[in-house]
């Protein structure tokens, strides 16, 4: 028989910077208009859903996938007009940022990123040891490259377009960033498809950059888990060793193929349509009285008053079966709701829920 430890030994043993990290935790009971994470909400390329039905019926799944996503790596090296030694893949990008991470920045390290940036770069670096250095945005919303270089970290993430502002980082503090940084810039493109200037083509000779994509977002296949890193060979290399095989599965591997092959008009055609309905949503919302950041993303980001507070308005449209994100207190611009890009009719149901959050009574005073 085996006898209790109590858990205690082995606990005693865990990482002390994993205390303060808690398991993503996002409220995922369904609503009827879904406007919360930024996926594709006209669904996935048709050319990718019969990828999946055929590997599917071919009963991909009883051997391995290939180790490093060899399909998928040739078709975005054909994609990006980039060598195939200059592409890492992923399960999910936030797999490839975790890898680099790990490679780039070991224990005790740090990375430094504008605040506010995507939630899972300072989950990451903890995970991996690191230490987070958040930089706040500037007044005008571009990165602070002089705090950030400022920092002396080893790893320095930008996120253009960026989540959740929707921003760009301006030509000039990239490339401040890029010539200055000690160790690796990562440049996350997970919106790039609709808005900005990629650095994909240039990341194979830049040496120290890595773009990160995704293929969660434009693409639509978020529930397979694909995402990509270009940069030189030689650092590309490192990102996969810290990644290890076998990260992109064998059914997501062909829908993903299929994605940048044979569906890419139906992914442009879609982001050309979520670009025009992002500029409506920003039109209608500046009606309602608001001011949405501008935004080259499918979202749009609107700065609400503290009182009563993003999350009570996210609650309260919710309630209506509306979800979007609310942010509370961010750097520079206080509490917003990130309202994701979707077919019209969502978002008119978007516009009115938030009307009505908008107008409903005040929170009641806890100590009236
Ligand atoms: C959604 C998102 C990702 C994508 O993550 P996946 O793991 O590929 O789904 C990466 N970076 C940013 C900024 C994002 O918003």
């Amino acid at each position: 028989m085996l006898e209790r430890g109590n858990g205690r030994p082995a606990l005693g043993c865990v990482r002390p910077s994993y205390r303060d990290i808690s398991l993503y935790a996002p409220d995922t009971s369904p609503v009827e208009v879904a406007l919360a994470d930024n996926t594709n909400a006209w669904g996935m390329p048709p050319a990718a859903a019969r990828a999946l039905a055929d590997a599917a019926a071919a009963a991909a799944c009883s051997s391995y996938p290939s180790p490093y996503g060899e399909a998928l790596t040739d078709a975005l090296a054909a994609h990006l007009r980039v060598p195939v030694e200059a592409i890492v893949t992923g399960c999910g990008s936030d797999d490839v940022l975790d890898g680099a991470i790990r490679a780039f920045g070991g224990p005790g390290a740090r990375i430094a990123f504008p605040d506010p940036t995507f939630s899972m770069v300072s989950v990451l670096a903890r995970v991996n040891g690191l230490e987070p250095v958040p930089v706040p945005l500037r007044a005008d919303l571009d990165a602070d490259a002089e705090a950030l270089l400022a920092t002396g970290a080893e790893i320095v993430y930008l996120c253009s377009p960026n989540n959740p502002t929707g921003t760009l980082v301006s030509p000039a503090t990239l490339e401040g960033v890029v010539a200055r940084a000690k160790g690796l810039v990562i440049v996350d493109e997970a919106y790039i498809e609709f808005g900005g200037t990629t650095l994909a083509g240039q990341a194979p000779s830049l040496g120290n950059v890595l773009v990160a994509r995704t293929l969660s977002k434009a693409f639509g296949l978020a529930g397979l888990r694909v995402g990509y890193g270009v940069g030189a060979p030689a650092l590309i290399g490192e990102v996969a060793k810290a990644r290890g095989p076998y990260k992109v599965n064998a059914l997501a591997e062909r829908a993903a193929v299929a994605a940048v092959t044979a569906g890419l008009p139906w992914v442009e055609e879609h982001a050309r349509h979520a670009i025009e309905l992002r500029e409506r949503l920003a039109d209608a919302l500046r009606a309602l009285g608001l001011a949405p950041l501008p935004s080259a993303a499918n979202f749009v980001l609107v700065p609400v008053a503290a009182e009563p507070g993003a999350v009570e308005i996210a609650r309260r449209m919710r309630e209506s079966s509306v979800a979007v994100r609310p942010f509370a207190a961010l750097p520079v611009i206080g509490d917003a709701l990130r309202i994701s890009v979707g077919p019209w009719p969502l978002l008119e149901r978007a516009l009115a829920s938030l009307e009505s959050a908008l107008a409903s009574a005040p929170v009641p005073d806890e100590d009236a």
